[in-house]
């Protein structure tokens, strides 16, 4: 039964536009071949809203934003405010306002590896291959919002860490129910044999895991985790953690998966989720067809899975970025010199090529 959702695109800045195009096509492709209805809209956001309105984040795009079930972003940001910090009105406040606006709590990043680009990581391609994780990392709490105190002789400073019951259960719902759509496997990181915080977390966690009895749950410090994470990555499938750790711990997990032009993550809270690469606007490759599409693209397979539920939708969209790559296209960030030179595809290509495989795997199923 095909299923009704209103779709908002910011495409933003720089290579954005150029992106985002691709996951929305690939949107109206999905919902042609499965039955579904997609409806779109589109919003300014970051450097292009301040140039038409003088405001990062437009009302417009907030209440847009606010009505529809999913937002496909692309990204902000503009040489001009990077070479200027003094600027005061900048790109980057519509993002972390509509964030907050939107109630998002959760930040999600899948570390998916193809094959075809293990040795694009640092890490042995033994160790890597197979590796399929999804991070979830808690967004609202810990020391980014404790109180900030320092000393009048400004010789001692302190942050607090902190977190509430409701923050860690909210979250951690979300990332069981993912672990049941996944490998029923999730892995909390904490340091609960210093902190206070982690303790509350820990003890929170341990008392929602009984509600998935399917789902193995594992407790693990974070200094451990982060040694596992390069050291057996494999073992890993749903991870869970709060704001600080995953900070640090999604950053060493997308070095693990290579490029840069290849990770997706998600936002999201109890309503309309946000969904983006994790790159920014590569102000570099702007406009010059550079840009690699698939971020955007299984950005959009992270809407359809975690966002609506769709999870078939969501593997034929993998399945044919991992065709592509298996047949040997790559765009330039990904290619090497073993890849074929007529198989280096601009942004438009690469893009095109998806479709026709997409459309080729629905109607193979
Ligand atoms: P960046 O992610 O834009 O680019 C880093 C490097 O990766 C560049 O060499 C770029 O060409 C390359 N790259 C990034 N995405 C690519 C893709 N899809 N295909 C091929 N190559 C790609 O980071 P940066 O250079 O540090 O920042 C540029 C601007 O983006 C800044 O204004 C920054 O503030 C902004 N930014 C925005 C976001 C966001 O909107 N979420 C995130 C990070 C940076």
């Amino acid at each position: 039964m095909g299923i009704k959702k209103n779709i908002l695109v910011i495409p933003g800045d720089g290579i954005g536009p150029e992106v985002t195009t691709w996951g929305k096509a690939i949107l109206e492709q999905i919902a042609a071949d499965f039955g579904h209805d997609f409806t779109f809209d589109e919003a300014l956001m970051g450097h292009a809203a301040i140039e038409a309105t003088g405001n990062p984040l437009p009302d417009e795009t907030l209440e847009k934003a606010k009505k529809s079930d999913a937002i496909l972003f692309g990204a902000v940001g503009h040489a001009m405010y990077d070479n200027d910090p003094s600027l005061k009105i900048r790109p980057e406040q519509g993002l972390l306002k509509i964030r907050k606006e939107l109630g998002l709590y959760a930040n999600l990043r899948p570390i998916l590896l193809f094959d075809e680009l293990l040795n694009a990581s640092s890490i042995k391609p033994s160790i890597l291959k197979g590796t399929d994780i999804l991070f979830f990392r808690e967004l609202t709490g810990d020391v980014y919002f404790g109180e900030k105190v320092r000393s009048e002789d400004r010789n001692t400073a302190s942050d607090l860490m902190i977190y509430h019951r409701y923050e860690v259960e909210r979250i951690a719902h979300k990332a069981f129910e993912a672990a049941m759509q996944r490998g029923k496997k999730l892995c909390s990181v904490d340091k609960a044999n210093v902190l206070e915080s982690s303790r509350l977390w820990r003890e929170t966690v341990q008392a929602i895991a009984k509600e998935y009895p399917e789902v193995t749950t594992e407790h693990m410090f974070i200094d451990n985790a982060a040694m596992q994470l390069i050291k057996d990555p494999k073992r890993f499938d749903v991870v869970l953690t709060a704001n600080l750790f995953g900070d640090i711990l999604t950053d060493e997990a997308s070095q693990i998966a290579g490029s840069m032009g290849m990770l997706a993550s998600a936002s999201i809270g109890d309503g309309t989720g946000f969904f983006e690469p994790i790159h920014g606007s590569a102000h570099d490759i702007t406009g010059k067809d550079l840009a690699n599409p698939l971020a955007s693209i299984l950005s959009v397979a992270l809407m359809l899975e975690i966002g609506f539920g769709l999870k078939e939708e969501a593997k034929v969209i993998i399945t044919a970025v991992d065709k592509a790559l298996k047949e040997g296209f790559r765009t330039n960030d990904i290619a090497d010199e073993t890849t074929n030179p007529y198989k280096v595809l601009g942004t438009k290509e690469m893009g095109k090529l998806l479709l026709k495989y997409i459309a080729q795997t629905t109607y193979t199923n």
